[in-house]
């Protein structure tokens, strides 16, 4: 017998660091979810950027289920073939020449920092290590990225915190140069400020700080853990952007559900990463490696990624109509499959009444800081999902407005 549980458990017996929604699901097919209570849900938050191909999807079952049956696990003693096909996948798709496998993006991430610091000492010495990072960026929750995202209220906590990383303001190129010098190991940037907003950089501000990493022997370090596998239309945004990094981090869609992350970088960088200076126990698993290679030979295909185009236009006029009758967002914006509705000043600080008046609608969607209203489904997700998920979030929007106005 399996003892049986509730979303009041969660408060008696988990440590209190997420406040999850009262409901709890239990199982799902593409974009649509059910509860305890056999209610559905249609999912525009993609569990955050994540499930990019929907949930329960029969090829990643399969690549998941065949792996599972051969050789989950061997430690990194021992390479392994799926995660091997998977480097070559990304070298192949990207710049990259070389790849480092880890299992979330704040580990992908603290390998590039990592990376950054150990090259630069390696080749200038130990003066060169200082972290350029922006305001309201977001980059995990390990001390080292912590204290390179850009929200106080996430790190301050934690102090003592690691040391030479500055902060400049996200898209104010004057800002980063004056904090870009020859003692700069590093510039790191989400080519979208995901969490910090859906804020896509401008393409002049990335193309200033490749040529400030040039002048300054400083490496580029783009976060791609939401902005990757698709997200904006492009494998990468980088692609998108036509500006390339040095280093490339990569997480959340490209296990499509299942743990991974990656590190991808060039061969002359890599080098400094010799045997014994970084690792983990489980990156490079097989099983992330069968179901990530599955995740990117499904995603990186033209029809996909123009089908994230299409889908983007069905979000932004159904979102426009919805806000025409309501008036409800200052801007909508985003790339692709991340959008953010920022909400004007009637409705400042109120993100999550959009998200619980969503739910009772039966709708995931996703905050990103108090003021704006985010959606990341599947790139994937069909179009009579996108309209009765648009119906209910509109009968969402209404609530909150009559609840607004009493
Ligand atoms: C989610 C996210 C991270 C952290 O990834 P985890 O897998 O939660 O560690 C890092 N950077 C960006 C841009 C993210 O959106």
């Amino acid at each position: 017998m399996q003892q049986s549980v509730s979303r009041e458990n969660f408060d008696q017996w988990m440590v209190p660091s997420y406040a999850p929604a009262t409901f709890v699901p239990v199982r799902a097919e593409g974009s649509t979810l059910w509860d305890q209570d056999n209610k559905n849900y249609i999912d525009f938050a993609g569990g955050i950027a994540v499930n990019a191909l929907g949930h329960a999807h029969p090829e990643l079952q399969q690549a998941l289920q065949q792996q599972a049956a051969r050789l989950w696990h061997t430690g990194n003693g021992y390479t392994n073939e799926p995660i091997l096909r998977l480097a070559k996948q990304l070298i192949d798709a990207t710049f990259a020449e070389r790849v480092f496998f880890c299992n979330s993006g704040a580990e992908a991430n603290e390998a590039a920092l990592k990376l950054a610091r150990k090259y630069a000492h390696d080749h200038y010495g130990p003066h060169k290590s200082g972290i350029v990072a922006f305001n309201n960026a977001f980059h995990g929750r390990t001390l080292f990225t912590v204290s390179a995202g850009g929200q106080p209220a996430y790190s301050k906590d934690f102090a003592p915190l690691p040391g030479a990383i500055e902060h400049a303001v996200f898209n104010d190129l004057d800002s980063a140069a004056r904090l870009i010098n020859d003692e700069t190991c590093a510039v790191i940037v989400e080519p979208i400020q995901g969490e910090g907003g859906v804020v896509p950089a401008e393409p002049a501000f990335l193309r200033g700080l490749r040529a400030l990493c040039d002048q300054h022997n400083a490496l580029l370090i783009f976060d791609e853990v939401q902005t990757g596998v698709g997200r904006t239309g492009s494998l990468y945004a980088y692609m998108h952007y036509g500006v390339t990094p040095d280093v490339l981090s990569t997480a959340k869609a490209l296990g499509g559900g299942f743990p991974i992350g990656a590190m991808l970088t060039t061969e002359k960088l890599a080098s400094s990463m010799g045997v014994g200076t970084h690792g983990t126990t489980y990156g490079g698993n097989p099983l992330a490696g069968a179901v990530a290679g599955k995740v990117i030979e499904l995603i990186n295909r033209p029809d996909v990624m123009d089908g994230v185009g299409l889908r983007h236009r069905w979000f932004i006029d159904g979102l426009n109509a919805i806000n025409q009758r309501l008036h409800l967002f200052k801007e909508i914006r985003g790339l692709g499959l991340l959008i953010g509705c920022v909400l004007n000043e009637d409705y400042s600080g109120k993100a999550k009444q959009f998200n619980l008046a969503a739910a009772e609608q039966g709708l995931m969607v996703l905050i990103a800081g108090a003021n704006v209203v985010r959606f990341a489904p599947a790139l994937v997700i069909s179009e009579q999902e996108v309209k009765e998920g648009l119906v209910r979030f509109e009968r969402a929007c209404e609530a909150v407005v009559k609840g607004a106005s009493v």
